[in-house]
């Protein structure tokens, strides 16, 4: 037992402590909504790789607890030391378990490096001891580095322009100064270590890998969570070096689709959300906040769990998501409409230090990235000493190997 005072330690973008309590009283809300309407249809077990935090854990509650379906899950966590927080993934992934259990659901975790030929046999050995076969294998990972299982090279991605510099605004979301950025672009090197990181490689080797093992269902669906982001990201995303990364999930989806059939693969791209991944290209977190503002005024705002719903509604119950030129199935259409994009694109030269509050929802995307880490919910009385090492607000985890 480790008993500490937490309070929120941020660099940048990054926030180096998690409160225990509140990563669960989150998770408990987003199970809470995902039950309702329960769905008598869908997926029996389910595979979320990068299953811990942001999209991977909303795709993860939903199925779990919107389809009833049983889940296993992949993702990188620092464990709790005396005196130092886990991560908040850690946190989620055995609050999870624990409320699939509950229910009387399968709930298995797996921690370590997903990238890694042992998480693939790790998670097969596991799927064949509890006699699984898996309808639906979610790739969801955001990762900066990846050491390749087959050479050893640790690849390192960068968020960089292609071609020529990106001029234009970011935002320290902590003092609200915005300010101009140039970044420079990248070495062909880098746009192929991105590649070698975020591309499809490592999601084909998965997919082998299970099928090798014989614990993919007939008929079993894979899906990979891509952005294609408005005109003003472009620079630094859909034409950068991780849009790169992500045309090359568009290769592999039509590889796996060759593979495996028509309808087995699929990537999806999705809406802008605040999540550690997003929070860390320039740039997007001063169109997140804009994009906030924007989408509330026309009532067409989502969050991660809306999303995930409506993703395994579609594919599962009526009507799947439309489908674009690439192959991609859409979910993106409320931030990408026009109506939206064009308030965005009114408000975005205007910009600055002093109307950053009025031109965007600066303040609600602090309360969101401090709820990534449990910092910022209601009701949690952060001056109160809290366990760190897991106790009933956060049981051990499966340990599935
Ligand atoms: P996130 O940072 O919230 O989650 C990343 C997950 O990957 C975590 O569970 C983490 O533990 C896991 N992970 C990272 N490295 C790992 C490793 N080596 N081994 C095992 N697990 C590892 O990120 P997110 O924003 O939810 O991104 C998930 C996917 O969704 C990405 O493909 C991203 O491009 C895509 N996406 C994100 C947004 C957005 O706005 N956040 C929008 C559209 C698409």
């Amino acid at each position: 037992m480790s008993v500490a005072i937490v309070k929120p330690r941020i660099r940048g973008f990054i926030c180096t402590m998690a409160h225990p309590v509140g990563c669960v009283r989150l998770l408990e809300r987003q199970i809470a909504r995902a039950k309702h309407p329960l769905r008598d249809t869908g997926p029996r077990t389910v595979l979320v790789i990068g299953g811990s935090t942001g999209y991977g854990l909303a795709t993860r509650v939903v199925a779990a607890f919107g389809h009833g379906a049983d889940t296993v899950g992949v993702s990188f966590e620092r464990a709790p030391r005396p005196g130092k927080p886990a991560s908040p993934g850690w946190y989620n992934n055995r609050a999870f378990e624990a409320a699939a259990r509950r229910e009387g659901r399968l709930a298995l975790t797996w921690e370590g490096d997903a990238f890694s030929s042992e998480a693939k046999q790790a998670v097969a050995a596991t799927l064949r001891r509890a006699g699984r076969q898996v309808d639906l294998v979610v790739y969801s990972l955001a990762a900066p580095v990846r050491r390749h299982p087959g050479t050893g090279t640790l690849h390192r991605s960068v968020l960089k322009p292609i071609g020529a510099p990106f001029v234009s605004k970011s935002v320290d979301i902590w003092t609200g100064e915005v300010s101009p950025v140039e970044i420079a672009p990248a070495s062909p090197e880098e746009i192929a270590e991105t590649i070698a990181v975020m591309g499809g490689e490592d999601w084909e080797l998965w997919i082998d890998h299970l099928s090798r093992a014989d614990v993919l269902s007939d008929g079993f669906k894979t899906l990979a969570f891509s952005y294609v982001g408005g005109p003003l990201t472009w620079p630094i995303y859909r034409d950068g070096t991780i849009g790169r990364a992500k045309a090359d999930l568009d290769r592999s989806a039509s590889k796996l689709r060759a593979a495996f059939g028509s309808e087995a693969a699929r990537v999806v791209a999705l809406k802008a959300i605040v999540t550690q991944a997003s929070a860390a290209i320039p740039v997007v977190p001063l169109y997140g906040a804009a994009l906030m503002k924007v989408m509330a005024a026309y009532g067409v705002e989502e969050d991660s769990l809306d999303q995930a719903r409506r993703l395994l509604d579609g594919i599962y119950r009526s009507q799947e998501p439309a489908l674009d030129a690439e192959q991609r199935l859409r979910l993106d259409e409320y931030e990408l409409s026009q109506p939206v994009q064009t308030e965005i694109d009114r408000i975005w030269p205007k910009l600055t230090s002093a109307n950053v509050g009025d031109f965007s929802d600066i303040e609600r995307f602090r309360t969101h990235f401090l709820n990534l880490f449990g910092f910022g919910v209601a009701g949690i009385d952060y001056d109160r000493p809290v366990d760190l090492m897991a106790t009933d607000h956060a049981r051990p985890a499966s340990n599935a190997s």
